[in-house]
């Protein structure tokens, strides 16, 4: 889970979130990004001592081994050099956490330091993620003949000029025609295409929750779009569903599954084998989808 995400408080710990990264996939929790964010931090020492400012390291692959904390809700690895430095310092890179330590200092001190400055890092860690994600990522240009994926095909955006009104979409053609001004700039391209897919996925997901609710005998209470950077969808105990609208760019198969694994939670609170086997039991091809789903969250999808 990034740590950008907000943390729940008691009464919404029954509200189950499926995340991206785990859960959906039904698999423990990986460990965290591991070659994540930047900057470095100065915390305190046991012993008194002037704050040594730390160099950014030069980004390099480093061989030594990494250590492992747990902290509340999350599996911290790091790198931890001795040093003759006075005070305990922290450095993010590409490659992730690493703690520059005095030889005098204790392992344990050196995890409650970690403890105290676990906020910071965490921060630090997701900030340097998605710089990370971003320099992977090509730019995209928002131009006419741009493609994007909807429903899991590559169609065509067109700009229509005013040869359309508002937004028609040929499905034989696999083409995307929008009503532009001549001189529409590319954040007006965007903005036209966005809110086409949203009014998509909520058209494509109010007719498919039905369907699942009644395989399941369930009621769910509302449905809204949300945005979530590291969310496919969630659930409340109360039946309020959320479902993140980017999931328009995926095939049918993995709109169902999330769908169904929502629904199937008001069913089973809970990640157990009987939650597995109820979402199953209505949506045979769970572990295609689940798989699928693994793939193409790693794929690139245009950043809206
Ligand atoms: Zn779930």
């Amino acid at each position: 889970m990034k740590s950008s995400m907000p943390s729940f408080g008691k009464a919404l710990q029954k509200a189950l979130q499926l995340d991206l990264f785990s859960d959906i996939f039904g698999t423990p929790r990986a460990k965290p990004d591991s070659r994540p964010p930047e900057q470095s931090g100065e915390t305190r020492s046991t012993r008194p001592s002037n704050p040594e400012p730390e160099t950014h390291a030069p980004e390099q692959k480093s061989t030594r081994p990494r250590r492992r904390i747990l902290l509340k809700d999350y599996v911290l690895d790091y790198e931890l050099l001795r040093s003759k430095r006075r005070s305990i310092g922290f450095l993010i890179n590409d490659q992730g956490l690493r703690i520059t330590a005095p030889r005098w200092v204790t392992l344990a001190d050196i995890e409650q330091a970690i403890h105290e400055k676990q906020g910071w890092i965490r921060k630090k860690l997701a900030e340097r993620h998605e710089r990370i994600q971003k320099r992977l990522e090509p730019e995209m240009r928002w131009v006419d003949g741009a493609r994007i994926q909807y429903l899991g095909r590559e169609i065509s955006l067109r700009s229509a000029g005013n040869s359309v009104r508002g937004t028609y979409f040929d499905a034989d053609h696999g083409e995307l025609h929008l009503q532009l001004p001549a001189l529409a700039s590319e954040e007006q391209f965007k903005d036209r295409v966005q809110s086409w897919l949203q009014q998509e996925a909520k058209r494509v997901f109010t007719e498919r929750l039905p369907l699942f609710a009644e395989k399941l005998q369930v009621r769910y209470q509302s449905m809204s779009l949300s945005a979530a950077k590291t969310r496919w969808g969630s659930c409340t105990s109360e039946g309020k569903i959320r479902l993140n609208w980017r999931l328009i760019h995926f095939s049918p198969l993995i709109i169902d599954y999330v769908i169904a694994h929502e629904l199937a939670h008001l069913r089973e609170m809970n990640h157990s084998p009987r939650f597995w086997a109820t979402v199953q039991s209505v949506f045979p091809e769970m572990e295609i989808a689940r798989q699928q789903l693994r793939q193409q969250s790693n794929a690139d999808m245009p950043q809206f």
